[in-house]
C-alpha cells in the first residue's frame, strides 16, 4: 500500500530529557492538525529534526528517541550542533529567510553556512530514500529544505514529490541577489507541484524560474527537458474549529474556571468598561513590524490624548531565533520602545502599553483572543499570519475588529478587515479610530462574511487540496508517457 511522506524541518512533536528520562509529546501545530488526516497509523510518516542536539541527547538515549518517534510515525533525523548552526541559524534564517521577506540588508552569504545546508537537506533527503517506495507521495515542507526535491529526483525519477513553501517568495529583482540563486531553484524543481500562500508568491518564483534559468513558463506550467512542474497557490487555513469551539468553552467559564490571565483582563475591564483591549500576539521577529506597530501607537496617542486610559495594547511577543544577533537587537529596542511609551502616557491608574515575553499555553492564548476587541497586526511581510484567522475564529459574538497589514499574505482573503500599510502611521492611527468607533452591527458584518470563508478553507481542506493537485499532477504525468 502506499504512503504519504512528509517531510519539515522540525517534527511535530517535542521532546524533553528529564533525570535520564525521555518525555515526548505530540505537538498541537497548525501543520500537524492540517496533515492529520494523512498521518494516520499506516499510512503515512513525518521525517524531520525532533528539536534536540545529538550532544543534548545522552547516547544511551538515542534509540529511545528514534523508538518514541516511530511510536507517532516519525522518523528523527539526527543533526549536531554544529550543523544547526549552519543550517538551521546559518543559511535558514541568517539568508533565505531574511531575503525572502525583503530584509536584504540583514542577508548573509556565508559560503560555510551554504555548504552544510546542503549537507543537511542531503541528510534529510537520504532519510526519505531510506523509507521511500514506488507509488508513494512525498511532501515537503518550506524554506529550510528547498534543495530536498531534487536530491530525491536524482535518486529516484519517478517518484510523486510536492513542496510547499511556508514564507513569501520575493520578486526577481530581489531573489536575483542570491549568490546560490541557480541552485536553489533546481533544487525545488525537483518537485512535480511547488505551492505558494498567494497567487503574488507564485508569479514570482514562476519569474525567476522563467529569467534565471531561461525554462519555458506557460501560465502555471514550467516545462524541463523531461517533465512539467506546476506551480499553484493554497492558502493555508486554520483548525477553525478548535478555535471557535474553545471560544464557546470560553465564554461559559464561571469565574472559579477562569485562569489567573483572564481574572487580570476581567479587572481591566471592570475598572474601564467603556475602554478597549488592542491585542497583537507574534513571534518576536523583525518580519513582524512590532517596533513600528508600537510607535504607531504612541503616534495615536500623542494624536488623539482623548483615547488616554481608554485603551491599551496587549503585546504577546513570543521568543524566537535568540541567538540570531538582529533578533537580539530588536529584543532590546522593543523593550525599550514599551518602557519609554509607557513611561510617557502612564497614569497612576492606567499603563497603555502590558507586554508579555513569553510563549502561552493555548487556554491563555484564548483568554487573549477572547478579551480583547481589536486585533493590530502590522506585519512588514508575512507569508501568511494565521493569527489574524485565529482573531476572527474566536469572536463567539462576532464583534471585534481586525486590523490587518497588506504585507501579510492573509490580507489576500481577508478583505471585510481593516488594511493598512504598516509604514504609515497616519492610517494605522485612522484604523484604529475607526475600530473603537465602529457599530456593532458592521462589525459582525464583517466577521460573518471572514468567519464563513475561513470555516470553509480550513487547514485540512488546505492539505486535501494539495494533495489531490498532487496526484492529479502525477496522473497528468504519467499519461504523456
Ligand atoms: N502561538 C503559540 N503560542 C503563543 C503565541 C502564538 O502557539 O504563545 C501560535 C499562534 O496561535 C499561531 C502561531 O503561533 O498559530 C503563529 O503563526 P503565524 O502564522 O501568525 O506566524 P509565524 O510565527 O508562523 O511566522
Amino acid at each position: 500500500m502506499s504512503k504519504t511522506i512528509i517531510i519539515s524541518n522540525r517534527l511535530p512533536l517535542q521532546i524533553n530529557i528529564e533525570d535520564n528520562n525521555l518525555e515526548v509529546t505530540p505537538s498541537v501545530g497548525g501543520l500537524a492538525t492540517g496533515l492529520k488526516s494523512f498521518h494516520k497509523d499506516g499510512d503515512s510518516i513525518w521525517i524531520g529534526w525532533s528539536g534536540l542536539t545529538l550532544e543534548e541527547i545522552p547516547e544511551n538515549l538515542l534509540e529511545d528517541v528514534k523508538a518514541k518517534a516511530r511510536k507517532e510515525d516519525c522518523v528523527a533525523v539526527n543533526l549536531t550542533t554544529e550543523e544547526i548552526d549552519g543550517f538551521y541559524y546559518g543559511f535558514s534564517n541568517r539568508t533565505i529567510w531574511p531575503l525572502f521577506h525583503y530584509f536584504m540588508e540583514y542577508t548573509e552569504g556565508n559560503t560555510a553556512d551554504w555548504e552544510t545546508y546542503k549537507a543537511v537537506n542531503r541528510k534529510y533527503a537520504n532519510e526519505i530514500l531510506k523509507h521511500y517506495e514506488e507509488g508513494d507521495q512525498i511532501w515537503v515542507h518550506d524554506y529550510q529544505l528547498l534543495l530536498v526535491p531534487n536530491m530525491i529526483r536524482e535518486v529516484a525519477p519517478e517518484a510523486v514529490i510536492g513542496f510547499f513553501n511556508h514564507i513569501p517568495f520575493p520578486s526577481y529583482e530581489v531573489f536575483r541577489t542570491l549568490p546560490w540563486r541557480n541552485e536553489v531553484l533546481e533544487g525545488v524543481l525537483g518537485a512535480d507541484l511547488i505551492g505558494f500562500h498567494t497567487y503574488d508568491y507564485e508569479r514570482h518564483f514562476l519569474s525567476s524560474v522563467s529569467r534565471i534559468l531561461r525554462h519555458q513558463v506557460n501560465f502555471n506550467e514550467i516545462t524541463l527537458q523531461d517533465r512539467i512542474v506546476k506551480v499553484d497557490s493554497f492558502p493555508m487555513g486554520i483548525d477553525y474549529t478548535k478555535f471557535e469551539n474553545a471560544a464557546k468553552e470560553h465564554a461559559k467559564n464561571t469565574e472559579e474556571q477562569s485562569t489567573e490571565l483572564q481574572r487580570r483582563l476581567d479587572d481591566h475591564l471592570k475598572e474601564t468598561p467603556d475602554a478597549k483591549l488592542i491585542l497583537s500576539i507574534d513571534r518576536l521577529d523583525y518580519t513582524k513590524g512590532i517596533a513600528n506597530r508600537i510607535r504607531a501607537f504612541e503616534y495615536f496617542l500623542d494624536h488623539h490624548p482623548e483615547y488616554i486610559e481608554k485603551v491599551r495594547l496587549v503585546m504577546l511577543s513570543v521568543p524566537s531565533r535568540s541567538n540570531v544577533p538582529q533578533y537580539q537587537r530588536l529584543k532590546r529596542e522593543i523593550d525599550e520602545l514599551v518602557g519609554r511609551i509607557n513611561g510617557k502616557f502612564s497614569t497612576v491608574s492606567w499603563t497603555p502599553i502590558w507586554y508579555f515575553y513569553r510563549s502561552m499555553p493555548f487556554k491563555n492564548l484564548i483568554d487573549l483572543y477572547a478579551s480583547c476587541d481589536i486585533a493590530l497586526l502590522t506585519p512588514i511581510r508575512d507569508g501568511m499570519n494565521l493569527v489574524a484567522k485565529e482573531f476572527i475564529a474566536t469572536r463567539a459574538k462576532q464583534t471585534g475588529v481586525l486590523i490587518l497589514s497588506e504585507m501579510a499574505g492573509a490580507a489576500h482573503e481577508m478583505n471585510e478587515a481593516l488594511i493598512i500599510n504598516p509604514n504609515n502611521f497616519e492610517q494605522i492611527s485612522s484604523a484604529l479610530i475607526q475600530a473603537i468607533k465602529m457599530p456593532v452591527e458592521e462589525q459582525q458584518q464583517r466577521n460573518k462574511v471572514l468567519q464563513k470563508r475561513l470555516k470553509r478553507y480550513s487547514v485540512e481542506k488546505w492539505a486535501n487540496d494539495f494533495m489531490e493537485t498532487l496526484q492529479n499532477t502525477r496522473t497528468h504525468r504519467d499519461s504523456f508517457k
